[in-house]
């Protein structure tokens, strides 16, 4: 058989595109080289964020939209608890990254944010303790991602609409041959199709090797609930804060997750590849969590219930690469999404379907091509 598009990575990315493109009634083979939804890639710890008011870039909003459009419709149409509406709040100095991103991207966007004083923000949040001098700006239209239970959703749905997926069939090569069809060739099995798209996350520093990516070791931890009054009466919102040097993200206790989740997003080395990567969590992972815990969320236990090691692919700008494969008509690729792409993942998914089918796509992602990378 020769498919019509062969996705290599059936991670988050890769299990959205498989399903988008089976929707489409197009012959679709997805390869993993691991088994379904596993916890060796980017995909994995119980939970994601999504939020609205990008601070990253304003041009990511109307992705962002699009997705959480996606993500409602998945969950209805699979009956499978996916998304959790819960605040986001933006936490950090005027002058920082943070706090002028988000409103910079909600004045764009004209979207509804409640901008607070520390002394306000105090009011509605005690659990918190930030300097007098910050910002906490509160987006109601953000939520949490059940990150495994999205991608097996996925993988699930385009079984059904006639998806041929292969696990545990790692990918070595493939060529393009003289007729232009791709032959993919994995450890035991080689694959002929009309057109490749490589979703392989964190393994694109060897797929994509034009492309100037990196990979960063994080650790994701889990701490206790707390029970006073404080915790049981005011919901625990998601968080991103800036502290100097670094920044921390939270996310309440949410689909089966053991605890709150707290981790530093970045500030580890850059790695050259996915094998590098110490997938031991060390005791030294958990001090600067220890640090901001004891600085900005005083009541939280500071003690993990559990930690796990997870990958960010990083581009030199940190925002997503999306583009054709130089020199090679057929073949897509979505890498590089550093740190905060699995939102996007069902809009990722409509690009790389249009790209194969229409050549072409509606959705404004031109910002996301690699020639702004040139000379990086
Ligand atoms: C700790 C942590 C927290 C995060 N928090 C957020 C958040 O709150 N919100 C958010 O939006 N994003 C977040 N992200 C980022 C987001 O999770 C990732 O950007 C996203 O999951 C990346 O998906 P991916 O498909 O590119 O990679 P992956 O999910 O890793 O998928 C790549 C797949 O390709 C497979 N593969 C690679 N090579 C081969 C081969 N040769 N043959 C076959 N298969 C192969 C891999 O096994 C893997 O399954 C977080 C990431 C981490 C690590």
């Amino acid at each position: 058989m020769i498919a019509d598009v062969i996705v290599l990575g059936l991670g988050g990315m890769g299990s959205a595109t498989v399903y988008e493109l089976a929707r489409r009634n197009l012959q679709v083979i997805g390869i993993e080289q691991f088994p379904a939804v596993h916890a060796r890639g980017s995909s994995h710890g119980y939970t994601r964020i999504i939020r609205e008011a990008y601070y990253e870039h304003p041009d990511y909003v109307p992705l962002v939209q699009r997705s959480m459009h996606s993500w409602q419709q998945l969950e209805n149409q699979s009956g499978v608890s996916l998304l959790d509406r819960v605040p986001c709040v933006s936490i950090g100095p005027e002058s920082g990254e943070l706090i002028p991103g988000v409103r910079r991207s909600a004045a764009v966007h004209r979207l509804a944010i409640e901008d607070y004083s520390a002394v306000d923000f105090q009011a509605i949040a005690p659990m918190f303790r930030i300097p007098q001098d910050w910002r906490a700006i509160v987006e109601p239209r953000a939520g949490v991602l059940a990150v495994e239970s999205c991608v097996r959703t996925y993988l699930h749905l385009a079984q059904q609409l006639g998806a041929e997926l292969y696990f545990e069939c790692p990918g070595v090569d493939w060529q393009i041959g003289s007729d232009g069809l791709i032959t993919v060739e994995t450890e035991s099995a080689t694959f002929t199709t009309r057109r490749l798209i490589l979703t392989v996350g964190a393994w694109a520093t060897r797929w994509l090797p034009t492309v100037p990516l990196t990979v960063m070791r994080q650790v994701q931890h889990w701490l206790p609930m707390p029970t006073d009054e404080t915790w049981r009466t005011t919901d625990f919102p998601t968080f991103l804060l800036e502290a100097p040097n670094s920044y921390f993200y939270g996310i309440p206790q949410r689909f089966g997750s053991p605890g709150i989740k707290i981790a530093q997003h970045f500030g580890a080395p850059e790695l050259q590849s996915p094998a590098q990567v110490d997938w031991e969590v060390r005791e030294a992972d958990f001090s600067p969590i220890l640090q901001a815990v004891n600085q900005y969320l005083p009541d939280l236990q500071a003690t993990p219930i559990a930690s796990q090691v997870c990958m960010y692919t990083i581009s030199p700008d940190l925002h997503f690469c999306l583009d054709q494969l130089h020199g090679a008509a057929n073949v897509w690729f979505a890498a590089g999404f550093s740190g905060h792409g699995f939102k996007f993942a069902p809009v990722i998914a409509e690009v790389l379907a249009d790209w194969c089918e229409f050549g072409t796509t509606q959705w404004p992602v031109e910002f996301l091509r690699t020639s702004r990378l040139a000379g990086s």
